[in-house]
């Protein structure tokens, strides 16, 4: 349908169609393939959010711009177009600036669009409603920003935005929409000629000739190579390829917390249990999709070894090259023409991995796997992490075609470790700035995106960032089944003010039900004691589909302090004051 507002007869009974900034910003999203908005409605985008849903645009109304945000950059994440996210002006746009920027940090494609006040008051700074210089703000923390003036542009800057959010490395767009610009009127035959369908928004980057025939022969060189998967791996669904690789080089691979299940967990070659020997031991690392950041321990220091190491780095952003240590064989392109590329130049005869490495390789996983075996049938109430996420496990494995939502500190950690994944992009997690609160947006763009049943595992600490959302789930009927991890506390729930009576900072309410919450909106809501328990909940929850949370009662004892990462926390040298 186009968006056709008025039809004026004039005096001559001469008819004019006429069209505005609302629908030539719907018809310009909906050309482009982008169907799905995340937003929360208010001034001066209310009447947008109802058009767009009239125009048949699904408009998913969150209770926080955060949310919506985190549920438009996952989005992004599984489909590979920008995830939208719309808010009103100054605050609401602040709410969903951290997403932008979350987005940006994980590369994906995100365009924030945000109503904004008066442009005439606010650069005077007159004390407009909702006054902010948005786009000012905005630029540094995205990956482009732009603002229309008028109605004639909304088709270029919307092929603009999308252009930036996908091509190259992908990242969040902020596009800034004052409130002038949606009543702004013009012809429509006239408007219709202005919008832009972006042909090709991701251009195949090819890598040059010379750069995999260095990776090859650094390669071929290795005694004990190993590949690492990012989420850039996942991003850019060359699955059949990136399995082809590894199983035609024979490299044991290690994935990436959002890149498990690229390849199955279960896979030969997978190094997921023998993560800290195959860092240490390896002689040459092929990184494809993933950085040397701090998840990696920025590819040296102590979990590295000793041993010298020779990285290969397969990235379609440059300057990613070289930014930990010396890449001696980078290779700058798009992963999936990359990847055929390396294919390609191995030709038939390519000898696989040395045996020695992968048999060392393999034996250790099994140790590894066997060790851990035993604690995860342990069926203790109230619940320890193992004995409740063996159950997680094997709930998945049943059903690996699930979406795995996870976030938390143990609870993250231990889940990353301990469930398998089977199937590409099913795990979605805090990602690269280890995020809390991205779960409930998660689970709503997980659902509507893909269609497929969602499983959240989330510490109590994360789910609170963002637990009003259950309400979302349940407006919107999604098949989302939430499992708090509730310890009574953020790491553990045990500690204790020992000066006076206000509770410690890490604690929450003793015995809390997050359960009672889904009950409050139509959902099913489960309190969950022990492992036995928490497997009949979740099995119910999956096979009906209805929205649920189970309030899984862990030990407040069980936890670490900042799960896997307490040596980030800094510790004071002084004594306590007595
Ligand atoms: P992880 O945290 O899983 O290790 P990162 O987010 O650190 O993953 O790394 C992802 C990398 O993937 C980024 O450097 C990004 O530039 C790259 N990337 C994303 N999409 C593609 C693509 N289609 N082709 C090549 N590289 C990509
Ligand atoms: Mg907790």
């Amino acid at each position: 349908m186009t968006a056709i507002v008025q039809s004026i007869a004039n005096a001559a009974d001469t008819e004019q169609e006429l069209t505005d900034g609302f629908h030539l910003v719907i018809d310009a999203l909906k050309l482009n393939g982008l169907t799905t908005i995340y937003g929360v409605p208010g001034i001066p985008i209310t009447d947008f959010g109802r058009m767009a849903q009239a125009e048949g645009i699904r408009v998913l109304s969150f209770r926080h711009e955060q949310a919506a945000g985190y549920a438009a950059s996952i989005a992004g994440y599984l489909t590979k177009k920008p995830g939208v996210c719309l808010t009103v002006s100054a605050p609401g746009f602040l709410n969903g600036l951290t997403a932008l920027a979350h987005a940006t940090t994980n590369c994906f494609p995100m365009i924030l669009i945000s109503g904004s006040s008066e442009r005439e008051i606010v650069d005077l700074q007159q004390g407009d409603y909702e006054e902010m210089d948005q786009l000012a703000i905005a630029k540094p923390l995205c990956k482009a920003a732009f603002r229309v003036l008028h109605a004639a542009d909304i088709g270029i800057a919307v092929a603009r935005a999308i252009r930036a959010a996908v091509s190259g490395r992908p990242g969040g767009v902020y596009l800034d929409l004052p409130a002038k610009l949606f009543g702004q009127v013009m012809e429509a035959e006239a408007g219709r000629k202005s919008l832009v369908k972006v042909i090709d928004a991701a251009p195949a980057q090819l890598p040059a000739p010379d750069s995999i025939k260095r990776a090859l022969d650094v390669l071929k060189s290795a005694k004990k190579p190993l590949i690492i998967l990012g989420k850039g791996a996942a991003y850019a669904q060359a699955d059949e390829a990136v399995k082809a690789l590894v199983e035609k080089s024979g490299i044991p691979f290690l994935p990436m917390s959002m890149a498990k299940g690229l390849l199955p967990d279960t896979h030969p070659l997978c190094a997921g249990a023998a993560r800290s020997t195959v860092l240490k031991d390896s002689d040459v690392v092929m990184l494809i999709g993933a950085r040397l950041n701090w998840l990696l321990s920025h590819g040296k220091g102590k979990s590295w070894g000793d041993a010298p190491k020779k990285f290969i780095q397969i990235d379609i952003e440059p300057k990613e090259m070289d930014s930990n240590v010396e890449i001696v064989a980078p290779v700058v392109g798009d992963i999936g023409s990359c990847v055929a590329a390396l294919l390609d130049g191995m030709g038939s005869n390519w000898q696989a991995a040395p045996a020695e490495w992968t048999g060392s390789v393999a034996k250790k996983r099994e140790e590894n796997v066997a060790k851990m075996a035993p604690r995860l049938m342990n069926n203790n109430s109230p619940m320890d992490y193992h004995g409740a996420l063996g159950v997680l496990r094997t709930i998945i494995k049943e059903r690996p075609d699930a979406i795995l939502v996870n976030e938390g500190a143990n609870t993250l950690d231990l889940a990353r470790g301990i469930i398998d994944m089977y199937q590409p992009r099913k795990r979605i997690d805090v990602g690269t700035w280890g995020i809390m609160g991205i779960g409930m947006g998660y689970c709503i763009a997980a659902a509507i995106e893909t269609g497929k049943p969602v499983l959240a595992v989330e510490g109590d600490s994360a789910f609170g960032f963002s637990g009003m959302e259950v309400e979302t789930i349940c407006r919107y009927n999604l098949p989302v089944c939430i499992v708090v991890f509730n310890n009574d506390g953020i790491y553990r729930g045990t500690d204790v003010n020992a000066v006076g009576d206000d509770p410690a900072p890490t604690v929450f309410v003793k015995g809390s039900r997050y359960d009672k919450m889904m009950e409050a909106f139509g959902g099913v809501g489960i309190n969950a004691t022990s492992p036995d328990e928490l497997k009949r909940a979740v099995n119910a929850a999956m096979d009906s589909g209805k929205p649920t949370l189970i309030n899984a009662v862990i030990d407040p004892a069980a936890g670490s302090e900042s799960g896997r990462i307490g040596n980030l926390n800094p510790q004071s040298v002084l004594k306590k004051k007595k």
